[in-house]
């Protein structure tokens, strides 16, 4: 299966998608894990990340694509992949369609996983990363709603709704329950 996981920082994507992949044996992919491993190795990638996502900006689209392009066309992500993080504007998502096309792939489904802000925002001040103090949280929170959440319009064909604020469990099994339609 081929999905991509939308939804405010927060929304605990990250959580989920580590669980359904698992669950339908395909990677998770995900974008922010990427630039933090390269921030970790030190790597010229990691270098030009940092900057950005210590404020809480987007790293340029043109990073992150070809980022992504090269983890795609690794063999695992032949039996499907769960995108999380990305496409996270518009331009990224015209990008990943090209990518898939050049693959002969399309995508199954856009998981959007709909959460309040107050709970976003607890969350996220529990969980402690570099990147979640509360200033940037603010910033990131803004980016997501200027540049991301077009997306959910974009795909509108394609969006399997979620209401995550349950126990991981309870989201998990609302998910397999949307994703059970599919197939
Ligand atoms: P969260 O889900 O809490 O926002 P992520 O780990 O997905 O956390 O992303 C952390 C940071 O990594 C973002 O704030 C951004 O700086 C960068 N980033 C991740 N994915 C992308 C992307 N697709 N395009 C640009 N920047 C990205």
């Amino acid at each position: 299966m081929r999905l991509v996981l939308l939804g405010p920082p927060g929304a605990g994507k990250g959580t989920q998608a580590a669980i359904l992949s698992e669950k339908l044996g395909v990677p998770h992919i995900s974008t922010g894990d990427l630039f933090r491993a390269n921030i970790g190795e030190g790597t010229p990638l990691g270098l030009e990340a940092k900057s950005y996502m210590d404020a809480g900006n987007l790293v340029p689209d043109d990073v992150t694509v070809r980022m992504v392009e090269s983890r795609l066309e690794e063999d695992d992500a032949k039996a499907g992949f769960l995108l999380d993080g990305f496409p996270r504007t518009v331009p990224q998502a015209d990008e990943l369609e090209r990518i898939l096309k050049g693959l002969g792939l399309d995508l199954d489904g856009v998981v959007q996983f709909d959460v309040s802000e107050d709970v976003v925002v607890e969350r996220m001040l529990a969980r402690g990363r570099a990147d979640d103090t509360e200033d940037v949280i603010r910033n990131r929170m803004q980016v997501y709603a200027r540049e991301t959440a077009p997306l959910l319009d974009h795909y509108a064909d394609k969006v399997i709704k979620i209401k995550a604020e349950g126990t991981v469990e309870e989201i998990n099994a609302a998910t397999m329950a949307e994703l059970d339609k599919l197939k």
